[in-house]
């Protein structure tokens, strides 16, 4: 396709020459250069038909044509010197100054030299869009990267042994893939790895293609964003393509969120069909992928919610492996790979500043011990020291207040004992999931820390008092706050969102509430063609039930916090030590700390 416009640009440059020669020559063949005085004779002898007079020439028509020309032109001379040339018997021609060369240089050659700027211009302006120019459409440029060897290994990767241990079952089909199949055991289709920004998604994928010596094939969902329609679809058809040819091999698509988006409902005009266009390749790509084939498929996004169901669903990236945050021990093992590459002074331990980096990427981690570097160099010293690493720590913490956010000590109590408290009214009821961990690692922005409950099984029903026990954990974690510390905090906002969500449910959607009895005042969303909600609701029922329905969620909301109160109360010495011990290791699961097994309900199967 691009070379066919590239011709068709050449070919109207050659044509247009062309004619413009062609034309000059005729005009050429058809003009008399003449000298004034002949000019004269004709004029005297009536073979003139008409003349037009220019600031520095005579051109005509002669009547007849004369050796078969049929205009003339000649250089216009001051009439009276011409008069006395002609007295003194002296011919005179005056030099013509518009010859060929002349025209061509005075038309033609600007005419190129506008036709090269524009050329370029449009080339220069398409090859900042990315798309390697205008007449380069459909041409994959070199987006799909290809790694022979990627020459990274797991030992580079860090403090996420989980996913690695994960990944290691894809390292062996990929190193023994005859041996592989041979009870049957395939390979996921697709694997998609999960974690936040920098916490080393990409670094892991290329280092499965390290480690197993394949070729590795990337391609990142954010090129796609703004291209024209067709070009994403290409690509990635390409991208396959290209895989399938040096198999076995791995393909990744990093940042696929930016690429798989959750469709927006119904129509077509918002503007990003190239996405779906694109999307939907992928998607026919991946139904008509074969495991077998050879080729493990690997995506990374840090914003799996937002992801088209249609990409997860089985037979698809049907298997994800969370990349979380480093613990205190990862971080400490990360940072030893990145000193690694830098002198480092013997009184540095790698312990210590694990220990003041909670909350630190991999990333974050890797920039401080640049950083550290750059500060050393900075004051010629000849290695890195402690106090560099402080300094450095110093001024990312200081620059980065909103990405990394790093607790000071007064905030880390304090979400240790919030959390503790989620963790130990949870396990001492029991209708709750038993809680598998408590950690004070900040998983996203606004939440400060986590406690992971396990279900122990899917559920269909649940009654009344299962839900308000639901609540009850969910303002363990404010009540812990408030029996510890004696005031609150903002660090709850998270928790009464959801048992708001919870206890209005039950009074407006389940009819758990006796004052209101059994009726459903659901709101409906306006929806425009099955769409969106437009953000308008519509309520089917009264200002009074309204104001019954605020008191029935209040009274719902304030008993659950009393009985988290109760609980914690009892339990204030073991939510005490379990905080302690939760800020020293910031992550704990029931064996660490027996009280988290609590009487949850039993753990058979
Ligand atoms: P992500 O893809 O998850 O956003 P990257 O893999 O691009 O993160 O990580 C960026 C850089 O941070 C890596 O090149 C590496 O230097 C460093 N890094 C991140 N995670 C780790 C880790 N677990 N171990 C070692 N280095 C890491
Ligand atoms: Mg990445
Ligand atoms: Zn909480």
């Amino acid at each position: 396709m691009e070379k066919k416009h590239q011709f068709n640009l050449g070919f109207a440059g050659i044509a247009f020459l062309l004619l413009a020669a062609f034309q000059f020559w005729l005009g050429f063949r058809s003009t008399a250069v003449l000298e004034y005085s002949q000019f004269m004779d004709y004029l005297e002898t009536d073979k003139i038909a008409a003349v037009a007079v220019t600031e520095t020439a005579i051109r005509g028509r002669f009547k007849e044509p004369i050796d078969g020309k049929f205009d003339f032109t000649t250089v216009r001379v001051d009439p009276d010197f011409a008069e006395k040339l002609e007295d003194y018997g002296i011919p005179f021609s005056g030099a013509h100054d518009q010859t060929w060369l002349t025209t061509l240089l005075s038309w033609v050659v600007p005419v190129i030299f506008f036709v090269g700027i524009w050329a370029l211009l449009i080339r220069r302006f398409a090859g900042q869009q990315g798309m390697g120019g205008l007449v380069n459409i459909g041409k994959s440029k070199a987006k799909v990267y290809v790694e022979r060897d990627t020459g990274v290994t797991f030992d580079d990767v860090a403090g996420v042994d989980e996913a690695k241990a994960e990944l290691q079952e894809v390292l062996s089909f990929l190193n023994d893939r005859q041996h592989y199949g041979r009870l049957g055991a395939h390979i996921p289709k697709g694997i998609l790895l999960v974690g936040p920004p920098g916490t080393g998604k990409t670094l892991l994928a290329r280092a499965i293609a390290g480690e197993a010596s394949v070729p590795f094939f990337s391609i990142s969902g954010s090129e796609f964003v703004e291209m024209f329609v067709g070009v994403g679809a290409a690509r990635v058809r390409d991208l396959f393509e290209q895989a399938r040819k040096a198999a076995p091999c791995i393909i990744f698509i990093d940042e696929l969120d930016a690429l798989g988006r959750a469709r927006t409902g119904g129509s077509g005009f918002s503007g990003n069909d190239e996405k779906e266009q694109t999307l939907n390749q992928l998607l026919s790509e991946l139904d008509g992928f074969d495991p077998a084939s050879g080729i493990v498929l690997l995506a990374a996004t840090n914003r799996p919610e937002i992801l088209d169901p249609a990409l997860l669903r089985a037979g698809r990236f049907d298997r994800q492996i969370v990349v979380d945050r480093p613990e205190r021990a990862g971080r400490a093992q990360i940072l030893r790979v990145h000193m690694r590459k830098v002198k480092v002074a013997d009184t540095v331990n790698p312990d210590d500043i694990a220990g003041l980096t909670t909350g630190f990427t991999g990333a974050d981690l890797a920039n401080l011990v640049n950083e550290a570097a750059i500060v050393a160099t900075r004051r010629g010293g000849d290695k890195v020291s402690m106090d560099d690493f402080t300094a450095a720590f110093e001024r990312i913490v200081a620059g980065t207040e909103r990405k990394t956010r790093i607790m000071n000590d007064d905030e880390r109590t304090r979400v240790a004992h919030h959390e503790m408290g989620h963790a130990l009214t949870a396990a001492s009821l029991r209708s709750a999931d038993p809680v598998t961990k408590v950690t004070i690692i900040p998983r996203s922005v606004g939440a400060l820390g986590y406690t992971m409950q396990r279900p122990t099984e899917d559920r269909f029903l649940i009654t009344l008092p299962e839900l308000k026990d639901r609540m009850v954990v969910l303002l363990a974690g404010r009540a812990a706050e408030e029996i510890v510390f004696g005031q609150i905090s903002t660090g709850a906002s998270d928790d009464l969102a959801k048992v708001t969500d919870i206890a209005r449910e039950c009074v407006i959607r389940y009819g758990m509430d006796d004052e209101i009895g059994n009726v459903v005042l659901e709101e409906k969303a306006l929806r425009f063609l099955g769409g969106t909600p437009a953000g308008q609701m519509q309520r089917d029922y009264s200002e009074s039930t309204a104001r019954e329905v605020d008191l029935a969620v209040r009274a719902l909301v304030a008993e659950a916090y009393e009985r988290a109160k109760a609980i914690l109360t009892e339990k204030r010495q073991t939510l005490e030590e379990g905080a302690s011990l939760l800020l020293q290791k910031e992550s704990l699961t029931p064996d660490d700390f027996p009280p988290l097994r609590g009487k949850a309900r039993a753990n058979t199967p």
